[in-house]
């Protein structure tokens, strides 16, 4: 017993920063080629209008370090595994050659993308969403960070398929590491926001059965299709495939091609490009003297997902930001959007509609206003400093720690222009 455990202890420190390092690597390499391509092409290529909130990045980041830890603990079971003998994972090609890697890995990808599959399905399920997946969820514009944001049943699940794979197959250690590799790069490039697949990527064509960022991206979007990992295999046996994926997918690797107006969930995105197009192209139409009016007023957050209200407080100073519309303002079965993610539970009744989410907003020494912001899509309170970068325009940054996010909102005023 004490011999298992000094094997267990022994592993795990090595499989831990292992797991750690593969995720901050993967996700960092994206992060900065989205960065590094964003002008030269990657920002035509972004699949959802709205951008993440405040606060995204740094909850997908603790989220997925945790799942690391996870991994890791599970991942040392291996290491057991191997010194007892009841699995094999071996060095050198004695046992097996080169070809037996090779195909053991291909086995390995398939059999996780079908494993991943039908427990990513199974999670769907309305009794099990919430414990096990709501947390990556909370993501609806995943970033690269998001590959491993996992709650801890969610986790544990994935983390169970490697140790059960190898009580099946055996594999060498090199095809293990090479399975991680491809994993972790596979999940950050679905989860990049901006389509990294090129053309050849598109269904039809020589790799179209490999799942895109399209593909998972509107997955994070419409919740109900697409639900599988590597390939695109088991969507379109189930029928779970979206209805719109080739077409979308199309539209965004061919510059120039307009985004056709998709059916059903995917309707409310293409209005809301619209409408971002038609605010944006009024821009230049607004009047300058609106500058003088200050913040009070109503913006519009991106893809005109919300309209807030600025207006001074009602009992304390500085201003206050109250939600007035909301695209999504009630769920499919016309049940009002609620403060469902408050960490206060007394408070998740409230409907979204009227929530205030900016509190406090003064005039900072530095130019701008200082204030406080609720994010009701996590339930957290962030500092928030917001500017106001045209007349119609203001940047709002949400702060915890030295992680912050920015996102532009635009007065309401071009749009009521633009609808006279
Ligand atoms: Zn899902
Ligand atoms: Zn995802």
């Amino acid at each position: 017993m004490n011999e298992l455990l000094h094997v267990y202890l022994s592993a795990w420190p090595t499989v831990w920063a292992m797991d750690t390092a593969r995720y901050l690597v993967g996700a960092t390499l994206m992060a900065a080629i989205l960065a590094l391509f964003w002008r030269a092409g990657l920002a035509r290529r972004k699949l959802q209008p709205r951008d993440p909130i405040p606060g995204q990045r740094r909850r997908e980041i603790l989220a997925s370090l945790r799942t690391a830890f996870i991994f890791s603990l599970l991942g040392a079971i291996v290491a057991v595994g191997d010194h007892q003998g009841w699995i094999t994972i071996y060095k050198g090609f004695s046992h097996a050659g080169p070809l037996y890697l090779v195909l053991s890995l291909a086995l390995m990808l398939v059999a996780h993308d079908t494993y991943f599959y039908w427990a990513h399905r199974a999670m769907h399920h309305r009794r099990l969403f919430g414990l096990f997946h709501r947390t990556h969820h909370l993501s609806r514009t995943p970033t690269p960070w998001a590959a491993y944001s996992f709650a801890v049943p969610e986790a544990v699940v994935h983390a169970a398929f490697v140790p059960l794979f190898l009580l099946v197959v055996p594999m060498h250690g090199l095809g293990l590491l090479a399975f991680g590799i491809v994993q972790i790069l596979r999940n950050v490039m679905g989860h990049a926001g901006a389509e990294v697949h090129s053309a050849a990527f598109g269904p039809g064509r020589w790799l179209g059965w490999n799942n895109t960022t399209t593909h998972h991206d509107l997955h994070h979007e419409a919740g109900r299709y697409n639900y599988g990992l590597y390939f695109r295999w088991w969507d379109l046996a189930m029928g779970t495939e979206h209805p719109d994926y080739g077409a979308k997918f199309k539209a965004i690797v061919s510059p120039g091609v307009a985004v056709p107006a998709p059916v059903g969930a995917g309707n409310a995105i293409a209005r809301a490009i619209a409408a971002s197009v038609l605010v944006g192209g009024l821009l230049l139409a607004v009047d300058p003297a609106q500058a003088d009016e200050g913040l009070a007023g109503r913006w519009m957050t991106p893809g005109a997902a919300a309209i807030v209200e600025l207006a001074p407080c009602s009992g304390t100073s500085g201003l206050c930001g109250t939600i007035r519309w909301l695209w999504d303002a009630v769920d499919e079965k016309g049940r009002p959007r609620l403060d469902a993610q408050n960490a206060d539970t007394s408070l998740r009744a409230r409907p979204l509609v009227g929530l205030s989410i900016l509190s406090g907003l003064t005039q900072s020494s530095k130019g701008g206003w200082e204030g406080r912001i609720y994010n009701p899509e996590d339930g957290q309170t962030y500092r928030a400093t917001v500017r106001q970068t045209a007349a119609d325009t203001l940047a709002i940054e949400g702060c915890v720690l030295f992680i912050c996010q920015k996102q532009m909102w635009r007065s309401t005023s071009a749009l009521t222009t633009a609808l006279r």
